[in-house]
């Protein structure tokens, strides 16, 4: 079992990708609503080595060695990778051994104002920022920042950073994401900022999201599809310029490369005892947090698993005589 990678966890965004932790859990400069994690435990904007990138180099070494290489290796984790100070020395050395190998990374893009930042993750082939509201209301009710964050810097910073990561090769991608969340950054006028904001930022992509199973916030629901299109359809600039889409998630073990039947075993072994959180689930297995959703995600599709609102957040229970 590694410590700092986990996976390969399939995604429909980048396909197969063996992620990797940059960070402690919920180390994060956000603290959004929505996040699958948990609540952040440690806001912060201060950037040191939280992990050593040399351990991280050796875990990612011996997983190359023993296994076929992965659609994308990504820096994501359940905090902000760029908060790594080491970041920069990581990618350098990983696109030095493994030219081959895709490397992505999944940013909240609030680092993104330091020069410093943009720099260390250029050698990267594919960048995922996320802006999910452009106002400043929206920004912090879905986000919740660190308080030292500046909206405007960000955007501008997103902005800078594609300018020079696609100067250094016209065929590298940023994606941006938007999580939407119903009635905060679906009005006009938020709708309208984002455009403006998507505008200046250019884009490759913008990729919609939305809430799969409850987050920290046990209060929101997935928005109906029909909203996702508009929204969509709204933040579509009708010539191509960006591409705008839904994220959709994967629900069949069929399309899932690395299912394995039995982490799912031992996923309802753990919670035919008593309903679990995530987190009490990594407990029990030793499974990283991505991983244990991967397959919670399958089995609550199948309806044998549900989630019930607890006093510690969102628990996963078996569904008797659940099919
Ligand atoms: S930026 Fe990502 S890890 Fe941080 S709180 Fe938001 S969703 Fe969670």
């Amino acid at each position: 079992m590694y410590r700092y990678i986990y996976g390969p966890v399939p995604s429909r965004r980048l396909g197969i990708s063996l992620g990797i932790d940059m960070v402690p859990h919920k180390t994060c400069t956000l603290d959004c609503v929505y996040c699958e994690c948990g609540g952040t435990t440690d806001l912060t904007v201060e950037r040191t080595e939280y992990y050593p990138i040399r351990e991280i180099l050796g875990e990612l070494r011996d997983y190359l060695s023993k296994n076929p290489a992965p659609e994308y290796v990504s820096l994501s984790g359940s905090g902000e990778p760029t908060l790594n100070s080491g970041i920069g020395e990581l990618i350098t050395i990983f696109k030095n051994e493994y030219p081959g190998i895709p490397l992505a990374v999944l940013t909240n893009g609030t680092l993104l104002y330091r020069k410093d930042v943009r720099g260390e993750i250029l050698a990267s082939d594919l960048v995922l920022p996320s802006l999910d509201s452009a106002c400043a209301g929206g920004f912090g009710s879905i986000d919740k920042p660190d308080a030292k964050l500046d909206l405007n810097a960000i955007i501008a910073g997103i902005t800078l950073f594609r300018d020079e990561f696609k100067a250094t090769s016209p065929a590298k991608q940023v994606w941006l994401e938007i999580f939407i969340v119903e009635g905060i950054n679906t009005t006009p006028e938020e709708i309208s900022a984002l455009k403006g904001a998507i505008a200046k930022i250019r884009p490759d992509r913008v990729q919609l999201n939305s809430l799969d199973r409850p987050g920290t916030e046990t209060r929101l629901k997935a928005p109906p599809m029909s909203l996702m299109e508009r929204v969509r359809d709204e933040l579509d600039p009708g010539d191509g310029t960006w591409i705008v889409e839904i994220v959709m998630k994967y629900k069949n073990r069929t399309e899932i490369a690395s299912y394995r039947k039995e982490n799912e075993l031992s996923i309802v072994e753990a919670i035919s005892r008593r309903p679990l959180t995530t987190s009490d689930i990594h407990e029990v297995t030793g499974m990283h947090i991505h991983e244990i959703e991967k397959y919670l995600d399958v089995l609550v599709h199948d309806k044998k698993v549900k989630h019930v609102i607890g006093d510690r957040g969102v628990f996963y229970q078996i569904i008797p005589g659940g099919k």
